[in-house]
């Protein structure tokens, strides 16, 4: 009756590996893509930024590490250009992996945009495919807010397309996309303000922590600007102005601390070669005639789903950053490869965990986050029950040099048996140490547990076995 089991729209992170393990439990599979194979995460995200990252990794040694360590170095430059070539290269070999591993599976790849005729049919490019079940999976895209002059500004996807590396950048937004972009231009030698709405960056994160990354950023040269809403972009000579008024009070009153809630003056920022918006990302449904299907949404465009990422229309499914919920590569990927299961796999009742998931902020240094942080373990479980152990020490890396950069670890615990509800981090290699960690916290973890663990000596990881 239909010509396939399931389609999947979206060749992103979630959408490629529900189709691969759908069809490599026997079924009929096609998945729709309009554009290059990978979605955000390869070719406008995670993969990219990674690799931008490392650059700026490179910088930060032969700039801080080297005469430290006894080395002599002159190094002739630094060339944007051969950079950017060589990821797009890397990038376009990820792609051509993407569409093999698709035909190895005998999914069908439909090239185009797809939209809803009804909830069993979708049409492309004026062809219409019909199948059992549907599921939805095609990502989100960079705010860009609606102000005078937004478009003189540019959003992550931009910060991938420059072919030159800007002299003199203002970012505006103080999430984690924001504040890895800056980090990323000022370990390479741009300018780097950044303009965050609350008195810190990255508000969802351990508050400690945010606040020692926005120092230590500081002192390498990134320039704050905080409190501010900008409120319109202008162009004088080839040069772009950003003009601010002090945040909305509440926006002060709910991002900032007690004594960090004084209202500020707003400020005009001149003389920027790029301005990069940071502000947020919306869900790609515009397109999608999500109605045509009746299929619900949420106030902010996102499509609501159940545990089992079921949307409001049984054959109708919907994974990853279309959702409301966290906004990962690996989340979409667990639950799309979950939903396959359950759907094809008879494993009846599989479904995603959302709790305890780990990220990493790829900042300078990085930002690693499992679980709770320690208002959070306040808010759920009252300060009485809650006890937090916390470590700031220097590592031995950084011993030979004149940079220092500190590394701070927390530890979240609740009751009686100091059950770890949430490890934070700031500094190098916590971005690598998290995995392990979080694999712990998951099977519950407690203090006692770390402690019964013979440390590895000498490494920055072994102080969350002896704090
Ligand atoms: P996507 O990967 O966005 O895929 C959606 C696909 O659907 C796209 O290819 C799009 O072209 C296609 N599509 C859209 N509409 C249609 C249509 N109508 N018809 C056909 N095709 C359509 N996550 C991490 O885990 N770690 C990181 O370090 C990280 N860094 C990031 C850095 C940046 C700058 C950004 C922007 C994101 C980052 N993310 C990171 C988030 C991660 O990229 C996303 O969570 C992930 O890609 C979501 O996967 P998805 O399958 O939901 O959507």
């Amino acid at each position: 009756m239909y010509q396939y089991d399931l389609i999947v729209i979206g060749g992103g992170s979630g959408g490629v590996a529900t189709a691969n393990r759908a069809a490599s439990l026997g079924k009929k599979v096609a998945l729709i893509e309009m554009d290059r194979l990978g979605g955000t995460c390869v070719n406008r995200g995670c993969v990219p930024k990674k690799v931008m990252w490392y650059a700026a990794s490179v910088a930060d040694t032969l700039h801080y590490m080297t005469e430290g360590y006894g080395f002599s170095v002159t190094h002739k430059g630094f060339s944007w250009p051969t950079l950017v070539e060589k990821r797009e290269a890397y990038l376009q070999r990820l792609n051509a992996l993407y569409a093999e591993k698709l035909d190895s599976n005998q999914v069908t790849l439909i090239q185009g945009q797809a939209c809803f005729i009804n909830s069993y049919t979708v049409e492309v490019k004026k062809q219409q495919y019909t199948a059992e079940r549907i599921l939805i999976a095609v990502g989100g895209q960079p705010v860009v807010p609606n102000i005078d002059g937004a478009e003189l500004g540019i959003s992550s996807d931009g910060f991938f397309e420059l072919k030159q590396q800007p002299k003199k950048v203002c970012i505006i937004g103080s999430g984690y996309i924001g504040v890895e972009i800056a980090g990323v231009l000022n370990a390479l030698g741009t300018e780097v303000t950044l303009v965050a709405r609350g008195a810190c960056i990255l508000r969802h994160f351990e508050r400690e922590l945010s606040l020692q990354l926005m120092a230590q950023m500081q002192q390498d040269g990134v320039k704050f600007i905080v409190k501010q809403n900008v409120i319109k972009l202008e162009k004088v000579s080839d040069k772009l102005k950003v003009v601010c008024e002090p945040s909305p009070a509440k926006v002060v009153q709910a991002e900032c601390c007690e004594h960090e809630r004084t209202l500020s003056e707003g400020v005009v920022l001149s003389e920027f070669d790029c301005v990069i918006w940071a502000v947020g990302r919306k869900p790609s449904t515009e397109n999608l005639a999500l109605a045509a299907a009746g299929i619900h949404c949420d106030k902010r465009g996102f499509i609501t789903v159940d545990k089992f990422q079921q949307t409001n229309v049984e054959r109708v499914f919907a994974v990853g950053d279309v959702t409301p919920q966290l906004q990962l590569t690996p989340v979409a990927i667990a639950a799309g490869r979950r939903l396959a299961r359950r759907l094809f796999g008879d494993e009846a009742g599989l479904h995603l965990d959302y709790t305890n998931i780990p990220s990493v902020v790829f900042s300078h240094p990085a930002l690693a986050s499992v679980g709770l942080t320690e208002r959070q373990a306040i808010e759920q479980h009252s300060a009485a029950n809650v006890k937090v152990y916390r470590s700031e020490f220097t590592p031995m890396l950084y011993a030979m040099t004149a940079h220092k950069v500190k590394t701070l670890m927390k530890i979240v615990t609740v009751g009686e048996a100091e059950k770890v509800v949430g490890i934070h981090m700031l500094g190098h290699d916590v971005d690598e140490i998290l995995q392990g960690f979080a694999v712990a916290v998951k099977l519950g973890v407690t203090m006692q547990d770390l402690w019964d663990t013979v440390a590895i000596h000498p490494t920055s990881a072994e102080e969350l076995v002896t704090m």
